[in-house]
C-alpha cells in the first residue's frame, strides 16, 4: 500500500505579536495562505512496525528528528495502531526559510497516514494531534488561506487571494525562528500590520488592497540581524514587484506579482543575488 500527499509552503500576508504571554510565546495574528510550491510525501506501509524516513534533502534531519517522523510516531501513540510506514521527502520548500516546510510535512503525513492506515479522523482531529507538533502544523492540516490567532493554532479560513504570481527568494543561510522571537521587543514595535483591512482585502478579493496592507513585524528584526534581507527586499521592489514582504520568520522574501511578463525579469535579476528563487503561482481556493 502506497499513498503519495502533496506538502505545500505557506507565506505569511501579515504577522503581527500583540504581547508576550506568560507561557513564554508570543500572542500571535497572522493571516497565512500557499503557495504552489511543494514537497512530495510518499507513505509506504511496512511488513513491520518499523517507522523508517529518507528525505532526498541532506539539510532535514533522516530520523526522529524529523517533524513528519514526529507526526507518525503521535498518530500511532494517539489511536493505538502498530503498523510500520517508511516516509519519503522529497524536498523542494527550502529549509529553515519561514516557508512552514517542515511543519507542513508533518501535516501532509497525518492526512496521508490517515489515508493509508484507514483512521477515518476528522481534519479537526488532525488539527489536535497537529498542534503537539508544532504550531503552524494546524495551518498547514487545512492549507488553504486562514487567519490564525494564539500561537498560530487558533484558525478562522478566508479567501484565497486572487490569481496573481509569488517569487520567491531564499538567502543563501536560514534563520532560526526561536532566535527572531527572542530578539523581539514586542512593546517597540513601530508598526503593526492592519490585519483587520487585510481580511477585509481578502474578502473582497481586492488585489490592491492585499498588497498594500502585507506586513510583518519580524521582518525588522531579522532584517537587524541579516542584512541580506533588506537588500533582497530593496531589490525586489526595484525590480517591480507589485508587494514585497519577508515570511514568517525568515530569511524568505517575497513578491506579489499580477502581471506575468514582469515574472521573468525579477526572477533573472534576482538570481545575480541568491540561489535560490522561484516563481510559483499563489494556490487557489
Ligand atoms: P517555520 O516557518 O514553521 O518556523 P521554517 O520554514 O522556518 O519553519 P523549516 O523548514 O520547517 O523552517 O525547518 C526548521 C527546522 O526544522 C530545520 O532546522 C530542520 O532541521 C528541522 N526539520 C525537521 N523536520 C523537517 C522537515 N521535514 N523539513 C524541514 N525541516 C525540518
Amino acid at each position: 500500500m502506497f499513498i503519495s500527499v502533496k506538502a505545500p509552503a505557506k507565506i505569511n500576508l501579515t504577522l503581527d505579536a500583540l504581547y508576550k504571554r506568560p507561557d513564554g510565546y508570543h500572542e500571535l495574528e497572522m493571516v497565512m495562505t500557499t503557495v504552489d510550491l511543494y514537497d512530495r510525501i510518499d507513505l509506504t506501509a511496512r511488513e513491520d512496525s518499523a517507522i523508517t524516513l529518507e528525505s532526498s534533502s541532506g539539510f532535514v534531519p533522516q530520523d526522529e528528528r524529523n517533524l513528519a517522523y514526529r507526526a507518525a510516531v503521535l498518530l500511532r501513540e494517539k489511536t493505538g495502531i502498530k503498523r510500520g510506514v517508511h516516509i519519503y521527502i522529497d524536498k523542494h520548500i527550502p529549509v529553515a526559510a519561514g516557508l512552514a516546510g517542515g511543519s507542513s510535512d508533518a501535516a501532509a503525513t497525518l492526512r496521508g497516514l490517515n489515508q493509508l492506515w484507514k483512521l477515518g479522523l476528522s481534519l479537526e482531529e488532525l488539527t489536535v494531534i497537529g498542534t503537539e507538533i508544532g504550531s503552524d502544523v494546524p495551518f498547514c492540516i487545512y492549507s488553504k488561506t486562514a487567519f490564525a490567532r494564539g500561537k498560530g493554532e487558533i484558525l478562522t479560513p478566508l479567501p484565497s487571494p486572487p490569481a496573481c504570481w509569488v517569487v520567491l527568494a531564499k538567502p543563501d543561510h536560514g534563520v532560526s525562528t526561536a532566535d527572531v522571537f527572542r530578539h523581539l521587543q514586542v512593546n517597540q514595535i513601530e508598526k503593526h500590520p492592519q490585519t483587520e483591512k487585510m481580511i477585509n482585502a481578502l474578502e473582497g478579493q481586492d488585489y490592491e488592497s492585499i498588497v498594500q496592507y502585507m506586513g510583518n513585524v519580524l521582518e525588522p528584526v531579522t532584517m537587524e540581524m541579516y542584512d541580506t534581507v533588506r537588500k533582497l527586499k530593496e531589490k525586489m521592489q526595484l525590480f517591480g514587484a507589485d508587494g514585497v514582504l519577508m515570511s514568517g520568520s525568515g530569511p524568505t522574501v517575497f513578491g506579489l506579482v499580477k502581471q506575468e511578463y514582469r515574472v521573468k525579469r525579477i526572477v533573472n535579476s534576482l538570481k545575480g543575488f541568491c540561489r535560490q528563487v522561484f516563481a510559483v503561482r499563489m494556490l487557489g481556493k
